[in-house]
This record gives structure tokens, sequence and C-alpha cells, in this order.
């Protein structure tokens, strides 16, 4: 679990900022659950034979009253609670986001945390595929804004429940016939959930992995259906994928089309957004059937490509404000609050030293502009401005024209 340093903190901000707008413009509204949960409704809606729940998510007892909860291994379950709990389907199909910190109790590593973040969005009530179409335009469009390029899309469709029961029949008959290969995990899953055998990241069954038998042939009509007009919205609006007909993603709620989004950039943790389908998901965790749709991308392995990536500027004041006196301490912080009435960032001197000092905190501070007050202008009610990045003599300026001449230095019009 990461402390996130104010060195760092402004991506994060320039990254909230960027993603507000973008789910702004498309219509996405906000949706704020608890932290907690009740373990078993990640336990139904997860899977119990998955890697999250069986051995990645943080439960307890609560003392107080004997409830078992977990901190939220994700946000989907939390999400369709939310909506099945408040009737928000009633109104009719919804568009929610959400983000915060979740938690899985995995070996840390790099890209791989106990507490990391996420945004997600869900679109619930819609059958797609346009709605699926929508979602995937709407990450490209994400990528360019921060900037990214070399983010692939991976798309595979789980088809309908009856499908993967078929599908799952052929696979453990391959899987049995070559059990002596498979590693513990994967011996474990072969009873409870052999789909993902096909998700392990172990080498040594990678060759396996590919000689099974695909799940594209026990596909349903109106899956492939769905699939191939997905596939020709994709290509409408210039969203180029890879068919990977191995991705049946670590939840088992999804169904259709899944999908994830992957960069060569990150090495062994590539996936830096993933979701799909869940048709089943709002009527198994107790609401009216539904059709859904969703996905959610981890913060913390897109901020190392935003930060390879491009030059984010970080948030510097505008005007340092220097004051030395006694009558220049109270004119200086009234000065300073004139200035942010006008819109200017300004970090105020506190703490007293001499006019030397203060200058190289000034300095330091990266701010445009030294805002100087001593006694004297004090007196006449004006102040000195010494620019700070670039050659050029101290003035000395009444209040409006410091804000004027301020504007002007930082590039600020209004
Ligand atoms: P992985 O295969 O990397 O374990 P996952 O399938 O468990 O991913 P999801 O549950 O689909 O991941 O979560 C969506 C995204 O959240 C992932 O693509 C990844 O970017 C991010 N993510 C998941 N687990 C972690 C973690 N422990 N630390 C940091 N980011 C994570
Ligand atoms: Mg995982």
């Amino acid at each position: 679990m990461n402390d996130i340093l104010p060195d760092e903190s402004y991506l994060w901000e320039f990254f909230e900022e960027t993603v507000r707008d973008w789910l702004g413009s498309y219509g996405y509204r906000n949706i704020r659950t608890p932290v907690l949960e009740q373990t078993d409704l990640f336990v139904r809606s997860i899977g119990a034979a998955t890697d999250i729940v069986e051995k990645e998510m943080y439960t307890f007892v609560d003392e107080l009253n004997g409830e078992n909860l977990a901190l939220r291994p994700e946000g989907t379950a939390a999400c369709v609670r939310a909506v099945i709990e408040h009737n928000l389907l009633y109104a009719g199909p919804q568009r929610l986001w959400y983000w915060g910190p979740m938690f899985r109790h995995e070996r840390p590593q790099k890209g791989r945390y106990r507490q990391f973040h996420q945004v997600g969005v869900e679109a619930l009530g819609f059958a797609g595929p346009d709605v699926d179409a929508e979602h995937l335009v709407m990450c490209a469009r994400l990528w360019r804004a921060l900037g990214l390029d070399g983010i692939e899309l991976e798309l595979n469709t789980l088809g309908d429940s009856d499908a993967r029961v078929r599908y799952r029949a052929r696979l453990v008959q391959y899987l049995q016939r070559n059990e002596a290969q498979l590693d513990g995990d994967s011996q474990r899953r072969l009873h409870s959930n052999p789909l993902r055998v096909l998700d392990s990241k172990n080498p040594a069954l990678q060759d396996l992995i590919a000689g099974a038998p695909r799940l594209a042939d026990d596909l349903d009509e109106s899956s492939i259906k769905a699939f191939d007009e997905l596939q020709a919205l994709l290509r409408d609006a210039g969203v180029s994928y890879r068919i990977n007909p191995r991705l049946v993603r670590g939840l088992d709620y999804y169904n259709g089309a899944v999908y994830e989004w992957v960069s060569g950039r990150l090495g062994a943790q590539n996936a830096v957004c993933a979701g799909g389908r869940y048709d089943g998901l709002v009527e198994q965790i107790g609401g009216k059937p539904a059709p859904a749709c969703g996905f959610a991308m981890g913060i913390e392995r897109l901020l190392v490509l935003v930060k390879d990536g491009s030059e984010v500027p970080s948030r510097v004041p505008d005007v340092y404000l220097v004051r030395q006196g006694e009558l220049a301490e109270r004119f200086g912080a009234r000065v300073a609050e004139v200035l942010r009435d006008a819109g200017l960032d300004v970090l105020l001197h506190c703490g007293g030293g001499s006019f030397k000092s203060q200058m190289r905190k000034a300095d330091a501070s990266g701010a445009r502009v030294a805002v100087i007050v001593g006694d004297d202008e004090s007196g006449a009610g004006v102040v000195s401005l010494k620019p700070l990045r670039e050659a050029a003599q101290q003035v000395r300026a009444s209040i409006d024209e410091a804000i004027d001449l301020i504007k002007k230095s930082v590039g600020r019009t209004s």
C-alpha cells in the first residue's frame, strides 16, 4: 500500500481532472459506495473459485455484530448492489462511474499493489453491443487525452452461459488428458473453475494452453452476432483490436464480449484496463434481470505510462509574497488575499527571516514573480515586483497595476 506524496500527487490530480472531463463528455454520472461491503457480495458475484475470492480479499469479522465484511477488491459488485438497493434502474438505464481505492492481498511487485486505485464505468440496463462499443471508443479517447500511444485492445467473447457449459466440458476433458503437465493451481482449478487455467501466467503452461480447444467453436448464435456487430462498430470508429481467443478474465460474472487494454511498456503487469459484459450479475445479486457491461482501469499502471510519455506540468504558484517589517507583515497578508481575489495562486511567506533568505525561498518555490513588500511599500500602499524566471528589473506598482503585470507575465488573460 503506497503513500502518494506531493511530488507525485500532482500527476494524480492531472489524471483526475482529465478523467472527470472525459466521463462528463459521455454523460456518465458518478456513484460513490463504501469501501467496505459484506464479504458475501463478492463471493457471490466474483465467484468462489477465483483468485480474488480464494486468496486476495481482506476480510474480517466485525466484533460488534458478527458481520463478515471485506475491503472491496473491485468496484462492479458494489455498484450493482447500490443500483439494486436504491432501485435506480426503475428510472431507466444508467451510465455510472466510480473512482477509488481497491484492496487485494497480492504478492507485491511492480504494478501490483495491495491498495490500488481504479476508475470504473458501468452501463446498466443496456443490451449492447452499441454501448460496449461506446466503452471501447471512450477508452481510446482517454488514451489520446492522456497522450498515450501503444495501448492495444484485446477482445474476445465468452458467449452465453450454455456456451460456456459446453465449452467447459470439452476443456475439462482436454485438461484431464494432460493433467500431469498442470501446476498446482491449475490442478485445483480443473474442476472448480477450469476456464481460469487459460488465464494462467505460468510460462510452463503456455504450450498446453495454446493447444486447448477453442471457446469459439461452442458459441451461441446471438453472441456471435453481437460480437460481429461490436467489431463492425469498432472498425467504423477506427479503434483497432486483436482477437485473443484465450482471454477469459478472472471474474466469474462476465459473459459475451470481454476485453483488456494492454501496454508493451509495463512488463509482466501489462493490463491497464479491463472489462466486458455481465448480463447475469444484476439478477444474481437480487435485482430484476438487466443486461449490463463495464470496465475498470488501474490508475497506478496508467500513471507509469503518463509519467514516461509526457511532461505534466506541476502546479506552481504564480506569486511568492515576500514581506519584511511589522507593517509589511500585515499589509502583505492583505495583498495576498487581493491577488487571490484576482485569480492568482499566491504563496505567502510565513515564518519571518531576512529579505535574502525569503528571496531564496521565492526562487525555490517555482513562482514566476516575487511580490515584495517592506515598510516603505506598506506606507505608500504599493508593492514591488521582481520577475523570477527572466532577467528583468524590479519595479514598483500599485496593486491593480501589479495584478495586470503578473497576469501578463504568467500568461493569464482574465
Ligand atoms: P491482473 O491480470 O493484472 O491481475 P485483473 O484481471 O486481476 O488483472 P481487474 O480485476 O480486471 O484486474 O482490474 C482492472 C485493472 O485494475 C487491471 O487491468 C489493472 O490495471 C488494475 N489492477 C488489478 N489489480 C491490481 C493490483 N493489485 N495493483 C495495481 N493495479 C491492479
Ligand atoms: Mg488479478
